[in-house]
């Protein structure tokens, strides 16, 4: 956090997972120049869009902003949207987390709730008290989906850190996971190679359930087949 100075923030726990687990994390700059963004992505095998804190500037999926939570900035938005376009037409693999989720949504023409306990009465909150390495509610996994393949569950705990989540799932992609409330915890796109993402975050589970660890180890495998 950087106060007015614009400054890059990142958990390094993203990192060190892709790390760990095997692959070799290189973190993009917000570039500008449509070449310099294609350029970049020449020199990776796949994607991890991680989470921001920050919400998508709700323009982005027409509508205004209803309510004050603090917004990333357009450039960021614009990058990570452009990701989500190229790494579709290129079939490079994408792991959306949390924002990187609706991210992929709103990108493939998707919208948000802008926030949950005001828009979903009834919703559990989704903003635990606790810290992410606690799980705190279930989610059912769609059969037959990518992240079924992937985790081998049909269902699974998952930590709870959003305020927003899926509201229309974007026409090419498919809702996989549904939280016990009817949120929408993971979507993905059947065509593609590997393109899925998760409303929880693996990033602070991974080191101590299999099941989470899963995720990125599937993301490096379908990223050393792009490599092949
Ligand atoms: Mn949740």
């Amino acid at each position: 956090m950087g106060g007015h100075e614009p400054t890059y923030f990142l958990r390094a726990r993203y990192i060190r997972a892709v790390e760990e687990l095997g692959g070799i994390p290189l973190i993009l700059p917000l570039v500008a120049e449509p070449s310099a963004r294609r350029r970049l992505l020449d020199l990776v095998d796949g994607l991890l869009i991680t989470g921001s804190g920050p919400d998508l500037p709700p323009h982005l999926y027409g509508e205004e902003q209803h309510y004050e939570f603090p917004l990333v900035s357009e450039r960021r938005a614009d990058f990570e949207l452009e990701l989500v376009h190229q790494a579709r037409k290129r079939d490079l693999p994408v792991l959306g987390i949390c924002g990187g989720m609706q991210t992929v949504n709103v990108a493939c023409g998707g919208s948000l709730y802008q926030d949950i306990s005001a828009q979903v009465p009834g919703a559990l909150d989704h903003r635990q008290k606790t810290t992410a390495v606690h799980v705190v509610h279930s989610v059912t996994v769609a059969p037959q989906s990518l992240l079924n393949k992937v985790i081998a569950k049909s269902k699974l705990m998952v930590n709870s850190s959003h305020h927003q989540s899926v509201k229309t799932v974007a026409p090419s992609l498919k809702a996989s996971a549904m939280a016990p409330d009817g949120i929408i915890e993971a979507i993905e796109s059947p065509p593609h190679r590997f393109l899925l993402a998760i409303q929880w975050h693996p990033e602070f589970l991974f080191e101590r359930h299999a099941v989470h660890r899963r995720l990125f180890e599937a993301l490096l495998r379908a990223a050393r087949r792009t490599r092949a």
